[in-house]
């Protein structure tokens, strides 16, 4: 069975992804060949994005922030477009994405579980005011609200708890999914790699450049590029 004849099929689909499906909008991933982890840094992205280091080093922090995590010109490419449009059309339940950019909503997607946060909400950590990512972005040090307290993004960092609520609404999409399309994701990061055990539907479709440790369990595996192969999906 095709691609579009699961899609045909199906009325509740859920779209679960990773930072693979950004790539195509020239936001790099973490561990692709040209992905962060692979650049060099003095210290890994994964200890400058942990929550020990935000507090610990956090102009180091909001260095590497600023100029590898804020891409605030990148717009949504065919994945986010066609997902926004799966969801127009009452196929598409809801977008579960371990990514912090808000190109899923930059599109025009509704229903999106931000698992791992958005840069697009920062919070001074004494008083709570909000700050936009445009605010960040032009900020030099260490972003300081009019309290005196630090600003720190809504992101969850390496260390850090997933928010309960987000964590309940991406279960229960994936729960009541008919077809669960898992793409541009290593499947490695733990708890949300593991909320595709959640799904029990009917199709179990995975896109992806390179091999996950689902492809084995999956009706359709796909390695290519994710908006590339969902451009060609009608609606
Ligand atoms: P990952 O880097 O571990 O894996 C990305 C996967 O996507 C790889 O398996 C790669 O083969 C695949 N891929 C890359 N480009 C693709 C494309 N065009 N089409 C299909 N597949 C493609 O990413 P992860 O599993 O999401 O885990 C990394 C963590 O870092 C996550 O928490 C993620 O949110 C975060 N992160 C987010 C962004 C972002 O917001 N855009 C960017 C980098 C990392």
């Amino acid at each position: 069975m095709t691609l579009q004849e699961m899609i045909n099929e199906s009325n509740r689909i859920v779209f679960f992804g990773g930072a693979g499906v950004s790539t195509e909008s020239g936001i790099p991933d973490f561990r692709s060949e040209d992905g962060l982890y692979r650049q060099k840094y003095d210290v890994p992205p994964e200890v400058m994005l942990s929550a020990d280091y935000f507090f610990s080093h956090t102009e180091n922090f909001y260095r590497f922030y600023r100029e590898k995590m804020l891409p605030l010109e990148a717009q949504p490419n065919a994945a986010h477009k066609k997902l926004a449009e799966l969801e127009e059309k009452g196929k598409l339940l809801a977008v579960v994405t371990q990514n912090i950019d808000g190109l899923h909503q930059k599109a025009g997607s509704k229903n999106v579980f931000e698992l791992h946060g958005s840069v697009y909400r920062n919070h001074c950590r004494r008083c709570g005011k909000f700050f936009s990512a445009e605010q960040i972005a032009k900020s030099t040090g260490v972003p300081r609200c009019e309290c005196g307290g630090i600003v720190k993004p809504d992101v969850v960092l390496y260390g850090e708890p997933l928010d309960g609520d987000t964590i309940d609404g991406a279960i229960r999409a994936i729960s009541h999914a008919d077809m669960l399309i898992v793409a541009g994701t290593s499947l490695t990061v733990y708890p949300a790699a593991g909320f595709v055990q959640c799904f029990e539907g009917k199709y179990l479709v995975l896109i992806n450049r390179d091999p996950t440790p689902l492809d084995s369990r999956c009706d359709l595996v796909l390695h290519g590029k994710v908006g590339e192969i969902l451009s060609q999906i009608q609606v």
